[in-house]
């Protein structure tokens, strides 16, 4: 077998398990085995294209110190920053992950520009056209999802406000047709005297990318975060166009695939279009949206730790709401606890996961999967919501946002649309947070104040120490 048909193999490995992986992460009890079959898919092709690639003359890859420096710091830098990375700050590094991966796909395009601008004296145009039309396409593409990236980066971890002025989004259309009207005039025309427009079209792009998130509302971020990740896809597929190089095709596609499905279906568990996303600023002005009208207002009724004890211990049936809170108090573990003692009392207990609860796509699914919380425990909003009728007691974990009636009857509500878990049907709700404090879309919520409603306060992982303590007294 010569070095081709094994480095052809490897590219085949690459995205067989690009494949698989991917598959796999859909399901929570095989995500991690899948990150883990295709990364190691993903070395298998680095290591292919590294030791065994030929060029047309059949010399290898050279300047391996360059390489092998370049991949230990990146090798270093990402298992430091995975490692240390708290769960609620996740959507930051994907978004700084999927920046680099824009910049990658940009920087390809430069350096492949610059190897065409020596030839353009004495090569046609149209011989080099079909290579300037990706080379466009990585630049554009890229560098759009590289400047969105670090911008959405910036507004999650709240270094960047939100900035809109009159006619932007006029402005933004416009400058994206000029750069496709530039980028078209040299795919047909391009000669020494106008190249430079090639570094136009890339600060074109690069300024289209920050004015293009500056405006998009932070709570909006993950969907712009999952649009721009599928953007660096397609950009990434473009290199693979360049180079021949069918594992970084097939990977691009993939991403672009997987983060456009990801960014409709985040759009859908919003019941919002994605053109309302991107020019909605739902969340943006917190204090906008904590002057909205919910109807909420009045008394609310508090209950002790042991008054909750002794609801959960005789209930048939307990459902359990995880929200944001919960990740912050880091009360994943003492939960399980509380739910397997519930359940050796006989106690059915389960929990229902709303799509945006927590601060990312499947953030809950992951916070109680490290606590080894069983997956057919987990129901989806779907399947919950016709559960809490016949449910005795109802624990509100840190979650605000996705039990806010306002999303049903109050059009004027920011949130107004939004599917969520409909937890009054249930006898009793029980809600626990640390004050009155509104959450991520910063309005009040008038569950609190309804008459089967009783307030636990306190931090989610003291109040549910004492609460396995209390029940275990029992
Ligand atoms: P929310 O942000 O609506 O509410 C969280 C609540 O947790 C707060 O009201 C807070 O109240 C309470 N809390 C905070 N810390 C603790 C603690 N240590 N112990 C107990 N309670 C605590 O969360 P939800 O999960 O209900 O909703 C998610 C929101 O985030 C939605 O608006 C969603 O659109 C948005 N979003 C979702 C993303 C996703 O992809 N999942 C991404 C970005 C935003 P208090 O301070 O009083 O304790």
């Amino acid at each position: 077998m010569d070095f081709n048909n094994l480095l052809t193999l490897s590219y085949l490995i690459g995205s067989i398990t690009f494949i698989l992986g991917l598959k796999m992460l859909s399901n929570p009890a095989t995500a991690r085995k899948g990150n883990l079959i295709a990364a190691v898919g993903m070395a298998v092709a680095i290591a292919g294209t590294i030791f065994l690639y030929k060029d047309g003359e059949g010399n290898s890859l050279h300047n391996y110190p360059w390489i092998f420096g370049a991949l230990a710091i990146g090798t270093l830098v990402g298992f430091m920053a995975a490692k240390k990375v708290k769960m609620t700050a996740m959507p930051e590094m994907v978004s700084l992950f999927n920046g680099m991966g824009g910049a990658c796909a940009g920087l390809i395009s430069i350096i492949e520009f610059g190897h065409i601008v020596p030839k353009l004296a004495t090569e046609d145009s149209s011989a080099i056209a079909g290579s300037l039309i990706t080379i466009f396409l990585g630049l554009i593409i890229g560098s759009v999802s590289f400047a969105g990236s670090m911008i959405a980066w910036g507004k999650l971890n709240g270094k960047v406000k939100d900035f809109s002025f009159p006619g932007q989004q006029i402005m933004n259309t416009i400058m994206l047709f000029v750069m496709i009207g530039i980028a078209g005039y040299l795919v047909v025309g391009i000669n020494e005297s106008n190249a430079y427009l090639f570094y136009v079209i890339l600060a074109g792009a690069l300024l289209y990318g920050i004015l293009f998130v500056l405006p998009i509302g932070g709570a909006d971020m993950p969907v712009v975060i999952s649009l721009l990740n599928s953007f660096t896809g397609v950009a990434a597929a473009c290199g693979g166009f360049l180079y021949d190089n069918k594992v970084m095709l097939t990977g691009g596609i993939l991403v672009g695939a997987a983060g456009t499905l990801l960014t409709i279906l985040m759009c859908k568990a919003m019941n919002r279009s994605l053109l309302n996303v991107l020019i909605g600023s739902f969340g943006g002005n917190k204090t906008a949206g904590a002057t909205a009208e919910s109807g909420a207002g009045g008394a609310t009724k508090e209950i002790s730790v042991s008054d909750t004890a002794m609801v959960m211990a005789y209930a048939n049936r307990v459902i359990i709401v995880p929200g944001y809170g919960l990740a912050v108090a880091q009360a994943q573990h003492v939960c399980h606890e509380l739910e397997k003692l519930l359940d050796e009392k006989g106690v059915e207990v389960v929990y229902a996961i709303h799509p945006v609860a927590g601060r990312m796509p499947g953030h809950m699914n992951v916070l109680l999967a490290e606590a080894d919380v069983s997956y057919d425990k987990l129901l989806e909003m779907e399947q919950v919501n016709d559960l809490f009728k016949t449910t005795d007691a109802v624990l509100i974990l840190g979650a605000n946002d996705v039990v806010n009636p306002a999303a049903k009857n109050d059009p004027a509500s920011p949130i107004y649309g939004m599917p969520i878990l409909e937890v009054e049907h249930a006898k009793t709700v029980i809600v626990n947070k640390r004050s009155m404090k509104p959450g991520y879309a910063g309005i009040e919520n008038a569950l609190f104040f309804q008459p089967k409603t009783s307030m636990l306060f306190g931090d989610a992982k003291g109040v549910l120490q004492q609460l396995v303590a209390e029940i275990k007294s029992l």
